[in-house]
């Protein structure tokens, strides 16, 4: 099957590295990748700030897929195959240096995406990989051994041998993947910051606390709580906490209309009682300064404020003067203050989608659909989302490298694919 036809349906992460990865292992099949935008690798592009958070610093398969809430079983086992330290090395094997920041993420040490979108494409053209941009594909249908691929503005179909479906959360391409007989999971956004109505917070704006403890209550579901700094914005909250919280409970929130509770606990390392016990020594040491301007845990000055505001305690009421009312009051509210969710957040920092192919669909040895022979899955198109800090690029190519084994496999002169 030399010279085998070879159509990657959508140029982000997991396709692009899925054709390199394709035409790596052997190079005598003819891949194109059509992608509908004008650019490819548009979201690598915005990724990260603009920095592109291109990994994890996670090598070990087993706890890395604790950070997908949806995906991490199937991506068990491809995490053996190629996992974050593999992109690394792909990556540094062709002069990208990269760099991992206190928390595990890693980035270009350029700091710009614009490094690994270099490397990616003067890769695919030293493959002789064909790029199609302004290509939509708005029909697939197979007749016989092949794929016939119907793309915007272009009488002809092309015609495909193998094609991997790589098209992210479009909602074209999971229609081509149900028209072949898929089963698509209804996707909702993953990885987004809440809306709280509360002009007192949002005054506070530019507000991050580090670490608290935020607990996501919802009808009927066990409460989830996250680990992290939490952000105050000019529309409620964001931050790692936020973002981990809306991902876990992305499905429950969606059923309910993004409303619910945030409970956050400010200062996790310390119990309700020692936070009173703390409060009531200021009554006996500092008695005759201002509750508002004095507080005794470490706690930023404008949280401090928002708390004694929103307690009732006026501004010029002194330690001496604090009842036992209001103390309970302020412990509590810095042990569980509790805020009321309101809805999504607009701003798309790093937005991802729950759901979309289902995985049992999907043979995770090569990424071979199991309704559609012939045809591969790769990145978020598949019912697979991460939290932030790198994850979901990973799974991108992870799924886009072994897919591209998959797709060369069985094509004569094929090559097992080298990392270097
Ligand atoms: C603002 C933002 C920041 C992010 N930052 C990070 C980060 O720092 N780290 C991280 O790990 N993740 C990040 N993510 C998530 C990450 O970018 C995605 O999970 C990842 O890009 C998914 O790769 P993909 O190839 O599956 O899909 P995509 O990157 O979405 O690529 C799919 C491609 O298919 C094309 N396409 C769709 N339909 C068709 C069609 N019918 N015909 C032809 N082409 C089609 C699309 O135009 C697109 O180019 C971020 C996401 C956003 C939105």
């Amino acid at each position: 099957m030399a010279g085998q036809r070879i159509l990657v349906i959508g140029g982000g992460a997991a396709g692009f590295f899925g054709a390199i990865a394709c035409a790596t292992a052997n190079p005598r099949v003819r891949v194109t990748i059509l992608e509908a935008g004008a650019t490819v690798l548009s979201k690598v592009r915005i990724s990260g700030g603009g920095r592109c958070n291109v990994t994890h610093h996670c090598f070990d398969p087993a706890l890395l897929v604790r950070h997908y809430p949806r995906g991490g079983k199937a991506l068990r086992g491809a995490f053996s195959r190629f996992q974050p330290q593999d992109m690394i090395a792909w990556f540094e094997a062709r002069g990208v240096k990269l760099k991992t920041e206190a928390d595990g993420r890693v980035f270009p040490v350029s700091d710009d995406s614009e490094t690994i979108i270099d490397c990616l494409v003067q890769e695919a053209t030293a493959l002789g990989i064909r790029i199609r941009t302004r290509a939509a594909v708005k029909e697939m249908v197979k007749v016989g051994n092949e794929f016939q691929v119907t793309v915007a503005q272009q009488s002809q179909p092309l015609v495909g041998d193998r094609v991997l479906l790589a098209t992210g959360s479009s909602s074209q391409g999971y229609r081509l993947a149900a028209q072949l007989g898929h089963t698509i999971i209804p996707p909702v956004p993953s990885l987004f910051t809440f809306q709280i109505d509360d002009s007192l917070l949002q005054e506070r704006s530019g507000l991050s606390v580090q670490p608290v403890q935020a607990t996501l209550k919802l009808p009927q579901q066990p409460p989830l709580t996250q680990t992290g700094a939490i952000l105050v914005t000019h529309w409620g909250f964001s931050g790692p906490v936020v973002l981990k919280l809306s991902a876990w409970g992305a499905r429950a929130l969606a059923a309910q209309n993004y409303r619910g509770t945030l409970v956050v606990n400010w200062l996790p390392h310390r119990s309700l009682p020692q936070i009173q016990g703390e409060l009531a020594a200021c009554r006996t040491h500092t008695p005759k300064r201002a509750i508002a301007n004095h507080c005794p845990l470490p706690l930023p000055r404008r949280l401090w404020s928002y708390w004694t505001t929103t307690v009732g305690i006026p501004a010029e009421q002194t330690w001496a003067h604090l009842s036992k009312k209001q103390l309970l009051a302020l412990a509590e509210a810095l042990h569980r203050g509790t805020f009321t969710i309101a809805g999504k957040g607009a701003f798309k920092e790093e937005f991802v989608t729950c759901g979309g192919v289902a995985l049992k669909e999907v043979d995770f040895k090569t990424m071979a659909s199991r309704c559609c022979e012939g045809l591969f899955l790769a990145g978020e198109v598949l019912d697979i989302d991460g939290v932030t800090g790198g994850f979901n690029l990973q799974s991108a190519w992870t799924t886009g490298w072994i897919a591209g084994q998959g797709l060369a496999e069985g094509c004569t002169g094929a090559s097992t694919a080298t990392l270097s």
